[in-house]
């Protein structure tokens, strides 16, 4: 019986895996430059959780979550977003408090349960920072201005942001009606789902990427135009702070957003370099999100980053950073059974001194540790037989150059530097 990784998933195989780790790795620090501290979240959580924070008519609650039931009879998922089980989080260890402000991000795998097509994982990966406490739009501005000059730095070709308020609970049921009887006059212009929509989450419609409904939905309302005074003032005031920070941006008065729960700003980073238009990066602002999850009232806006997208758009442009890990630097080969125990004695004094170094424990036979040094790529093939044991040293040969000598194998200390310098000299070639 062979096993085959289910539909959907991807198995991160080396180098790849070396530059997903770094990518992953990039983005922790641009968050932590900017004060943010990581919570480490489970994988699943209670289904509930995401069905309130998300919403009903949602396509990830509708048909894209893993549910799954626990032992005692609770109905599971595994986790579809972050921002809901950081949440909760906040919220059940007092990091959500009126008057203080707490700087949170998290990383991980997502699971959703969509039809699998390029780009498109059922387990996924996601690095998010939500900023819980301020209600000002300069803190949207400078959070959405964070990830735009990395975007900008990095080189993420054909980055865009787009943004767009959503209003609050105040102005937003004025625009729903208004978009509503717009699109009850268009039914017949619109496709199957947008239909359905109409009726359970009229602001989704927006949404569609069907051909046919993008005209009508261009000519939709827009929201900005129904904004109360205070949701208006908040957003000209993000947009003049992204002008005054030479933030490039794009009114998108179609950007909703898949979830529920955002309210005022919203925003998201687009690139075509990938065919069609694919959004790497997304987020807003949630000021209801803490309180309906039986939280405090403390507003939060916040964004995740898709690392798999993030990943595509790099590769694309050249730009994909790679593995930071050291590479083998030497494999040791012992020549006879009886400098068995010598090579691992060198092998762990290497190691401690930081030297990534691996034993070809395979055979005795001196051809076959050649294929395998080079199979390790490793730099060095070190060989230690009867003398080397007796007199402590080591045979060690420069794959790169041929060039051999022998060495002392002890202290590990002194072999480690030799070897280091060495390594430097024969990458510059006037030393
Ligand atoms: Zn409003
Ligand atoms: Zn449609």
């Amino acid at each position: 019986m062979k096993y085959q990784a289910p539909r959907g998933v991807k198995d991160l195989l080396p180098p790849e895996s070396g530059s997903f780790r770094q990518l992953e790795d990039e983005v922790r620090r641009l968050f932590a430059l900017s004060g943010f501290q990581e919570v480490r979240l489970p994988i699943f959580e209670s289904a509930a959780l995401f069905t309130r924070s998300i919403g009903e008519s949602t396509d990830i609650v509708e048909k894209e979550m893993y549910l799954f039931e626990g032992k005692g009879g609770e109905t599971l998922a595994l986790r579809p977003e972050g921002t809901a089980s950081l949440l909760r989080a906040a919220i059940e260890h007092r990091l959500a408090e009126p008057g203080r402000t707490s700087r949170l991000f998290y990383q991980g795998p997502m699971f959703r349960h969509e039809r699998p097509q390029a780009g498109r994982l059922r387990q996924f990966h996601q690095a998010g920072a939500e900023i819980l406490g301020p209600n000002d739009p300069d803190t949207d501005a400078d959070l959405i201005a964070t990830v735009s000059r990395y975007a900008q730095a990095t080189g993420i070709p054909g980055s865009r942001l787009l943004i767009n308020s959503m209003g609050c609970e105040n102005c937003r049921p004025e625009y729903r009606k208004r978009l509503l009887s717009y699109l009850e006059g268009q039914k017949n212009l619109l496709c199957e789902t947008c239909v359905r929509r109409i009726a359970t989450n009229p602001l989704r419609v927006l949404d569609c990427k069907v051909e046919g409904c993008q005209a009508v939905l261009d000519a939709a309302p827009a929201i900005t135009d129904s904004l109360c005074p205070a949701s208006r003032d908040h957003f000209e005031r993000v947009r003049q702070a992204l002008s005054e920070g030479d933030i490039p941006y794009t009114l998108s008065h179609r950007l909703v957003r898949g979830l529920d729960y955002y309210t005022e700003t919203a925003f998201e980073w687009v690139s075509d370099a990938l065919g069609a238009q694919s959004t790497w990066a997304a987020g807003g602002r949630y000021n209801g999100l803490v309180s309906s999850l039986g939280g405090p009232d403390v507003p939060g806006v916040g964004l995740a980053i898709g690392i798999e997208r993030l990943f595509l758009l790099r590769e694309k442009a050249g730009t994909l950073p790679v593995s930071k890990e050291p590479p083998v630097m030497i494999a040791l080969h012992p020549l006879d059974n009886d400098s068995r125990p010598y090579v691992r004695t060198l092998l762990a004094g290497l190691r401690e001194e930081g030297i990534s170094c691996v034993g070809l424990f395979g055979s005795n036979r001196l051809k076959k540790a050649f294929v395998s040094a080079e199979r390790e790529g490793a730099r060095y093939i070190g060989l230690a037989g009867e003398s080397e044991r007796s007199d402590g040293t080591l045979t060690i040969k420069d794959l790169k150059t041929g060039v051999q000598q022998t060495l002392p194998g002890h202290p590990a200390h002194d072999l480690a530097r030799i070897l280091r310098a060495g390594l430097q000299l024969s990458i510059d070639p006037s030393a």
